[in-house]
């Protein structure tokens, strides 16, 4: 017999690329991206090169996030060249499709193949770490993700819900799987602070995500709470770690203190 393809099954690293850390979640809309982009923001600013990969190939946000669109130049070794805003590098699908409102169409090949280019055909710049946005849910691409890449650990964002924490468990397996480390748990969403009262309100339940990380074991690395200047500076194109460690954006420097 001839001697095996030693060479699948492999992990790989990225050229110019430390440390590769995953932002996942189990559900959508739980507040992934937007903590995957302030934590960008926040490592950067904590003195790391960081580079952010939208790995959301039928929803990329990050451009929308970023403030940034257009097409990245490709360079001499004809690989895309990541385009950057507030110091950080970035990559994303919704560069390569010619406007927002394309629906992206592809399907099987089409997304391992867009995956790839993703992944293996960035130019990053000498990133101590690149921060990937991944899907949610532990579809496909996660689990590509994940055997594929050298990572050094994951982060999985959820809320305190019954309904966001049930697939917690879920997640926590498939990264075990792929013998992937995992950082601990992020709770977005966590309280509401009335501008007015300064009543509390916990929309989604107190301390769902504590618990469950006490049960399962893993880190609670912070939580961020339910608020209307996260949500507008998102929507601006300017993320509210930028505004620095002292307001809110804090949340997401306690986060990055915590993976370093
Ligand atoms: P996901 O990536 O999990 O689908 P997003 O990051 O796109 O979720 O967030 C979903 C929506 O919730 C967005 O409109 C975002 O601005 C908003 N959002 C996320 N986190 C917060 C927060 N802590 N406070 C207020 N709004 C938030």
């Amino acid at each position: 017999f001839k001697p095996a393809n030693t060479n699948l099954g492999v992990k790989r690293s990225l050229s110019r690329v430390k440390h590769i850390l995953l932002v996942s979640s189990c559900k959508g809309g739980v507040g992934k991206s937007t903590v995957s982009t302030n934590l960008a923001i926040a490592l950067r600013n904590l003195g790391l090169s960081v580079g952010l990969l939208d790995a959301d190939i039928f929803g990329p946000s990050i451009p929308k996030l970023m403030n940034l669109h257009g097409e990245p130049r490709i360079s001499q070794q004809g690989k895309l060249i990541p385009l950057q805003n507030y110091g950080v590098q970035t990559m994303s699908m919704g560069y390569l499709i010619p406007n927002e409102d394309s629906p992206i169409v592809w399907r099987g090949l089409m997304l391992q193949k867009a995956l790839q280019q993703l992944l293996f055909d960035v130019e990053w710049n000498d990133l101590d770490v690149l921060v990937i946005d991944l899907p949610p849910g532990t579809g496909d691409v996660q689990i590509t993700i994940g055997q594929m890449l050298k990572v050094s650990g994951a982060i999985i964002v959820s809320t305190s819900q019954d309904l966001a924490l049930i697939d917690v468990k879920k997640g926590i397996s498939m990264f075990e799987k792929v013998k992937i480390p995992i950082y601990g748990l992020v709770e977005n969403m966590s309280v509401f602070v009335c501008p007015n009262c300064h009543h509390e309100e916990h929309l989604f339940g107190k301390d769902g995500v504590l618990k469950e990380a006490e049960r399962l074991g893993i880190d609670y690395l912070g939580s961020i709470p339910l608020n209307r200047e996260i949500c507008s500076k998102s929507d601006e194109g300017f993320p509210i770690a930028l505004s620095g460690k002292d307001g809110l954006g804090r949340y997401y420097y306690e986060i990055a203190e915590g993976v370093t």
